[in-house]
């Protein structure tokens, strides 16, 4: 059974209740996660408190040097760590080895920018006077995170959080703890104190409420639904509590008339059905200038069909299972709901038939064309293997029809033409727009959403900020004052 890490230790629920985590592909239950309790979780809390100000003082440098050494062992550990995750996951083993890897990435770029670390030194108006800027920890920070990436949103926060010099309370979606169990493990076997990254592992409604209410975390860094992210903003707002939400998206993909259509279609492909379309980013709507619209269609429907449904942990998988049976449902119906209105499906719309997919929430890649606008897959997120596919007279046509959404995460135009390339990027409402590329989220640039995406930022330094206090101190004295000089003249 895999345990929760509380002040560098092992340790159980109270209770000694358990929740069991099952593999998407096949229904076997993988490994067993303590259940814990509000309770639980104070004590996780109360352990973070008073590993803080042995960590707010420990020299940037030192805490560089053990993110380092932590990144060094995930890069050692990474293919147990992906098998891990895609065991409690579903997503393919080449998909888990990707994110593994990336958070290596994460925890270099912040260990790096330990030591640029600074402050300002402000003139004021009174000779005698001056000013400094400095930044300081924030204290305990919770870290509530999402199952569709479950290591790499962990990173984006545990790194800057750290290296700031916060310390950390990690919740894990309830059903993907294990590997990012096994990531906080490697940190202590890197050297980092006890009590300074916690992991706790229990329901949202319990665990992650905690977190929430208790006076004593000062930030919490959450990603996951725009409705559970309002709930975590009105209850942070009751004490008055730091928050960065990452939320949901459905992101715009617009391809006019002069993109390079061999690249475009390889990257809607990929763009949407990363991860079995489970990704903030993924593309969830799709813009095709009318005059391209065919030919586009030539080239991307064929690579969607190639798309090989399978366990993860096959080699010849291109896309694993859904996470969950209701994550299927959910799917499911958005598609029956757009046909029912009038869509057609032109690829997918069902699930894969044969022995090997009885057992797990396997959904075929799915594409519809004609989906009227009202209907949820266009509302809302749709979070899975569905892409609907639409046709638009011009750019000022599909960036009206691209805004048409209450999210605004990520998005990205595909042109050869610079003036069109550019007012699409001014235009288009997101957090990130990304011209004739998709979706990497840089860990040099910041990454948030605007509208019902999100608030605040992770990756870039302003990912850092999100995890700093400045504070303005007021000097005097360290010359004489005006009236002093005067006497003394
Ligand atoms: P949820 O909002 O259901 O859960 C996210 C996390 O919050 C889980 O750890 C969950 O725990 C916890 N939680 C649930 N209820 C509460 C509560 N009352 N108090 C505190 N914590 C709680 O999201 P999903 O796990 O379904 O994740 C998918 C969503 O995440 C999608 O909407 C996706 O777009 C979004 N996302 C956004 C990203 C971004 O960067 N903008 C990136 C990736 C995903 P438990 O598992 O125990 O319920």
């Amino acid at each position: 059974m895999a345990q929760m890490i509380v002040g560098g230790e092992h340790v159980g629920a109270r209770s000694g209740e358990v929740m069991e985590i099952r593999n998407p592909a096949t229904g076997e239950i993988v490994d067993t996660v303590p259940k814990a309790s509000a309770e639980d979780v104070r004590q996780a809390v109360d352990v973070a408190h008073e590993a803080f100000r042995k960590w707010s003082t420990t020299p940037p440098a030192k805490r560089a040097e053990i993110l380092t050494k932590a990144g060094e062992l995930v890069r050692e550990h990474l293919k147990d760590i992906a098998t891990i995750e895609t065991q409690e996951q579903g997503k393919t083993l080449r998909e888990s080895q990707i994110e593994v890897g990336r958070i290596v990435e994460n925890f270099e770029y912040y260990a790096g920018m330990a030591t640029k670390l600074r402050g300002e030194y402000v003139p004021l108006a009174e000779r005698d006077k001056y000013g400094l800027v400095v930044k300081q920890p924030i204290g305990v920070c919770a870290a509530i995170v999402p199952w569709n990436f479950p290591v790499s949103l962990m990173s984006n926060k545990i790194a800057p959080a750290l290296i700031a010099g916060n310390t950390v309370v990690v919740k894990p979606a309830s059903t993907t703890p294990l590997a990012a169990i096994r990531v906080v493990e490697l940190f202590h076997e890197a050297g980092l104190l006890p009590g300074v990254l916690n992991i706790i592992t229990g329901p949202g409604g319990v665990a992650g409420e905690e977190l929430l209410v208790n006076p004593r975390v000062r930030k919490i860094a959450f990603t996951g639904e725009t409705g559970t992210g309002k709930h975590v903003m009105e209850m942070a707002a009751r004490d008055i509590k730091r928050v960065t939400l990452e939320l949901g998206g459905s992101d715009p993909m617009i391809v006019c008339d002069d993109a390079d259509l061999d690249a475009a279609a390889s990257a809607a492909s990929v763009g949407r059905f990363f991860n079995c379309g489970q990704a903030c980013l993924a593309v969830k709507r799709l813009y095709l200038f009318d005059s391209i619209a065919d030919t586009f269609m030539e080239k991307f429907l064929p690579k969607v069909e190639r798309l090989k449904v399978g366990n993860g942990m096959a080699p010849d998988s291109r896309t694993g299972p859904l996470h969950t049976a209701k994550q299927r449902q959910e799917i499911e119906e958005m598609v029956q709901e757009a046909v029912d209105k009038g869509a057609k499906v032109l690829v997918g719309g069902k699930r894969p038939e044969g022995e090997e997919y009885a057992k797990g929430n396997f959904y075929l890649p799915t594409v519809l064309v004609d989906v009227p606008t009202d209907t949820r897959m266009v509302q809302e997120e749709c979070f899975g293997p569905a892409l609907p596919v639409f046709r638009v007279k011009d750019l000022d046509d599909a960036i009206t029809q691209a805004n048409n959404s209450k999210y605004g995460l990520g998005s990205s135009v595909w042109t050869r033409d610079i003036a069109k390339a550019q007012e699409a990027a001014e235009r288009i409402e997101a957090g990130y727009t990304w011209i004739n590329n998709l979706h990497v989220a840089y860990d040099e640039l910041p990454f948030g959403g605007v509208k019902e995406s999100g608030y605040g930022k992770e990756h870039g330094m302003e990912g850092l900020d999100y995890y700093l206090e400045s504070k303005s101190i007021v000097v005097a004295g360290t010359r004489p004052s005006p009236s002093a000089e005067r006497k003394a003249e």
